[in-house]
């Protein structure tokens, strides 16, 4: 087993500790398709997606308005009696076997369970009547937490892409993308994304 599956692997089963109710692989038709019918997709249909209205910048046009849409995973989460609860979606990538594949899915993974992390401590999201989110907050806690956690599991290569491409936000005529790059280089520090961009 390549490196990088083995990881994947042993979070699917760990989940860094967080309470996640299943993880699912599912096909890009319904990847795509909307939170309601990705939860009839994965036997979930009796319950509602919990929809939050989004506080501060929208997520571009193209980006799509599903929150976290926008790495190649999902999580949607619903109320079970009084209790919330988080799903994740990944889709398939079309070559599974490759450990640039499961590198990918490891680092959307991650991003998906910064996002379920969030949630549960409510740093960046409220489950009030109206239940809201920062967005452009909630995408750079969802980041940072996967910089940190390659790290920590010594996929340096992978954090090492993962801040390239936040890197190229930078400079980003899209003002959600560049308050991104904003928010996470002042947050762990200009000087060492570059530094990891470039090794
Ligand atoms: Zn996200």
């Amino acid at each position: 087993m390549s490196y990088h599956k083995k990881l994947l692997e042993e979070l699917l089963i760990s989940r860094n500790g967080l309470e996640v109710d299943s993880i699912h692989f599912v096909s890009d038709e319904i990847y795509h398709k909307d939170e309601k019918e990705k939860l009839i997709a994965i036997g979930k249909g009796t319950f509602e997606p919990i929809r939050f209205s989004i506080k501060g910048l929208q997520y571009p046009e193209g980006m799509g308005t599903k929150s976290s849409c926008n790495m190649r995973g999902a999580n949607i989460c619903y109320r079970n009696g009084l209790a919330i609860v988080n799903v994740i979606l990944l889709p398939y990538e079309k070559f599974p076997q490759t450990d640039v594949n499961s590198m990918l899915q490891l680092c959307a993974l991650l991003h998906e369970l910064g996002h379920v992390e969030d949630m549960q401590k409510e740093i960046n999201f409220s489950f009030l009547e109206i239940p809201t989110v920062r967005l452009v907050e909630a995408e750079v806690y969802a980041h940072i937490y996967t910089l940190n956690h390659l790290k920590r599991m010594g996929a340096i290569d992978a954090r090492n892409i993962v801040a390239s491409a936040l890197y190229k936000y930078k400079d980003s005529a899209n003002i959600f993308e560049k308050s991104l790059y904003k928010e996470i280089s002042n947050s762990i520090g200009r000087g060492r994304i570059k530094k990891w961009v470039r090794s």
